[in-house]
Formats: structure tokens, sequence, C-alpha cells
């Protein structure tokens, strides 16, 4: 293992980047906050990655999440083949999206009807419309730190916890089309409980990440997590978890079966769709009910519920639906975490970490939520990613993500990581 050359990964970057804006198609993947360009892949193999140049990664990315059962697992990728020979779509109805469908309602009792999409995006997007027309409402409350993909009205900055109108954090996002959007500090009871004072009759829904994990972990106060069902069912407001990384990740039924708060809507993505391009969102019957061909709440999608995605989200749930493999990989996870502890002390850095989800935060201080997160720093993060990669580990490229151990991280693997960053810290 270790990292020699990646000729190959720079001359195809630079090619890529006369053609593909960035040379990437998604923002992170170029790495720039930790100062170098992208490695390319060629192979991924349980908790391996192969780059073009031919070096060998133990991955802690996984995707962003996806691979709790690590890449290629041989099942996974046996049923997406046969599905893929019994042609790929068909734009009509398969029984696998209701196999997989159940699936999921079993796993989050809460979502008592469901709707595949295609992305996290589409199923935080969906489940807000759905959600403000249940309400006949507009104003929608999230919080800073918490990604729920790039539609227009979730791109939104900081705001003050009176602000009615917050504006967009991205170029191209008109502030009319976010002067529904409140941003909220995370993990922060009061704040919440000052603006539903003021303004809790107008809320169509709470979106939030039951744990957050887009900028780097940061687990709330079982009190916030409270206070969000608490105010959204005295005003009559919808309770929205967006649990595009935490579900299927922290337990079967994700955040709402560790922390026991049941949501009025739910999206899940990421590790549902068995590494193919699926996601959903769903919730409370008499909610959906308001979804077309139904209701009045328009929804659709060309390759939504595709049946090569379906079969191997259906493998992937199989799997994760027996009790042992959470038990295992907590247990793992937690062994793992000790004795990072242990490697970090006095060092002035934070590990906040949930089941198989950690993030080392380059900070002296805790980090309880965004503002927090934003105070670390990141020139000894991207030391530290550099140092790592050199060791042939591919941590999270940013201080504001999560890593992901899955069930192919085995003890010996684990160690290896753990003397790494030991010394990549030192
Ligand atoms: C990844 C993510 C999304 C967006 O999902 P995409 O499939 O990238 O569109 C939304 N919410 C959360 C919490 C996520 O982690």
């Amino acid at each position: 293992m270790g990292i020699n050359q990646r000729t190959l990964s720079a001359a195809a970057f630079e090619r890529a980047t006369r053609v593909i804006p960035g040379g990437v198609n998604s923002p992170v993947r170029a790495l720039r906050s930790v100062g170098t360009t992208p490695l390319f892949i060629a192979d991924a193999n349980r908790a391996y990655l192969t780059d073009i140049d031919g070096n060998v990664f133990i991955d802690f990315c996984m995707s962003w999440g996806v691979f709790i059962l690590g890449h290629n697992n041989p099942a996974v990728s046996r049923r997406a083949i046969e599905a893929i020979q019994r042609g790929s779509s068909y734009g009509i109805p398969t029984e696998a999206e209701t196999r997989l469908a159940e699936s999921v309602r079993e796993a989050f009792p809460s979502m008592q009807r469901l709707r595949f999409v295609n992305s996290g995006t589409e199923a935080t997007m969906s489940a807000i419309r759905v959600a403000r027309g249940f309400t006949g409402r507009d104003t929608l409350v999230k919080f800073e730190g918490n990604y729920h993909g790039h539609a227009d009205h979730l791109l939104v900055s900081a705001g003050s916890a009176v602000a009615n109108i917050s504006t967009a954090s991205s170029a191209g996002v008109p502030n009319d089309f976010t002067k529904h959007t409140v941003c909220l500090p995370y993990n922060d009871v009061e704040a919440l409980e000052q603006y539903f004072l003021k303004h809790g009759d107008h809320v169509a829904a709470i979106i939030l990440e039951p744990v957050a994990c887009n900028m780097g972990v940061v687990v709330p106060s079982l009190d916030f997590l409270k206070a969000t069902r608490r105010l959204t069912t005295q005003y009559g407001a919808v309770l929205i978890f967006d649990e595009v990384i935490t579900g299927f990740r922290l337990a079967f039924g994700g955040a709402q079966q560790r922390f026991g708060i049941t949501p009025d809507m739910t999206t899940v993505g990421k590790i549902v769709g068995g590494g193919f391009p699926a996601a959903a969102f769903g919730g409370r019957e008499d909610i959906m009910a308001l979804l077309a061909p139904d209701g009045p709440v328009y929804q659709a999608g060309t390759l939504s519920g595709n049946p090569v995605a379906m079969a191997a989200g259906l493998e992937t749930l199989h799997q994760l639906a027996f009790p042992s493999f959470y038990e295992k990989l907590e247990g793992r996870s937690r062994q793992f975490i000790e004795e990072l502890k242990q490697i970090i002390r006095g060092r002035d850095i934070q590990l906040n970490h949930c089941g198989s989800m950690f993030t080392l935060f380059f900070n002296a201080e805790p980090v309880r939520n965004f503002a927090d997160a934003r105070r670390s720093d990141q020139k000894r993060f991207a030391r530290y990613f550099q140092r790592m990669l050199d060791r042939g580990i591919y941590v999270s490229p940013s201080q504001f993500e999560g890593n992901f151990i899955s069930e192919c991280h085995t003890d010996d693997i684990l160690e290896y990581v753990l003397k790494s960053i030991k010394e990549s810290i030192e």
C-alpha cells in the first residue's frame, strides 16, 4: 500500500477540465479545499479503491456513505447485473418498486407511503412541496450547515432567527426563490422556540438532518430533536427528517429509530439505491395522499424506480435487515472510536461521531453547530488529508464531511488506519 505516482490521474484531470467545468461532476470531488487534484478511479472492491495509476487506497468516504456493505458487494452486483439483462428501464411499473417500498417501510414505519426518485436532491425537494401543499403554508425552516441537496430554495446561507428574508448562497438563485426559507442555528432549542413563538403559524415544515453530516458529523442534543417534534406538532407544521445519509446508517430505521423520534416525513437516499441513483421520500398517509395522480401536488420522474437501482437496493436492504448487522458494525466502530480518542488526546482535535460515522475537527473547542465547525483549521486538515493519502488512505476530502466505516473495514484495516492517523497528526 502507499502512494507513489499520480501521473495518469493528473493527465486525466487535465483532460476532464477541458470538457467538464472544474473537471468534476460534483464540486467537492475537485479536492481544492485540501490543496490537490482528484484521483481518477479505475476500480473499487470491498474497502479499497484503486486509481488509474494503480495505487490502492483504503476508502473512508465510500461514495459519501453509500457503501455500508463495501464496494462491489457480490450479491448486490449480481442482482444489478441480472436486472440489467431484463432491460434497464421501462417507464412502466415493476413489482421490484413495490417490494423495495415495502422494505423501506419495514425499516421506517413512519413512511406509511413513499415514492422513489433518483437523488437526495429530488427527495427533499419533493417532500417540501408535499408539505407545503398539505399545510397551505410557504415558510420552510432549515438549519445552518445542514445540506439537503441543491434545489434553489435550499441553497440558503446563514440567516438570523428573526430574518424573514434569506439570501441565496449560490449565484443564479433569485432571492425571491429563497425568501420563504428561514435558516436557524442547528442544535439551538431557544432560537427555534423564539422563531416559532413569533412565526410558527406560517411554517409549512422544518427540514433537518437528525444527525448532521454535511458540516462534518454533529450530533444534536436530544432536547433539540424533541423540540423540532414538539413545535411542529403544536403549530401544525410538518416535520421532515432528511435521512439521506443517516437512513440505514445509524440503525436500520435511521436516526428516528436510534433516537425514538417520529417525523411526519422522511427522505432517504445514498444507501437505499445500493450504489445506483435512487432515493425516496415518504411519510404519513394523509400527507402523501396529496401527490399526483391522487392529489394536486405534482411530482414525476422518467427513471424513478429504476429496476436496476431497485434490485441493488432490495439486496442491500435484505443484508442490512439482519439484526446482527448493526450490532457488529456498531461494535467495531465503537472500538475504533475509543482507540482514536486516545490518539487525539491533548491535541486540539475534536472527534465527533455517531455509530459508524465520524469526523476529526482540527479545532480546540467542541463542535456543536456550523459556526463552531467553521472555526476549524482547514490548513491543518489539508495536511492531514495529504499525509493519510500518502499512507494509502482516502479519508473524506473536506473538513466538513463525515467518514464512513463499512462492513468491509476489518479490524486489521482499522488498526492500520489508527496507526496512520497517529502518524499523520504528529
Ligand atoms: C447527499 C445528501 C443529499 C443530496 O443527495 P444527492 O443524491 O446528492 O442529491 C441531501 N441530504 C443529505 C442529508 C445528504 O447527505
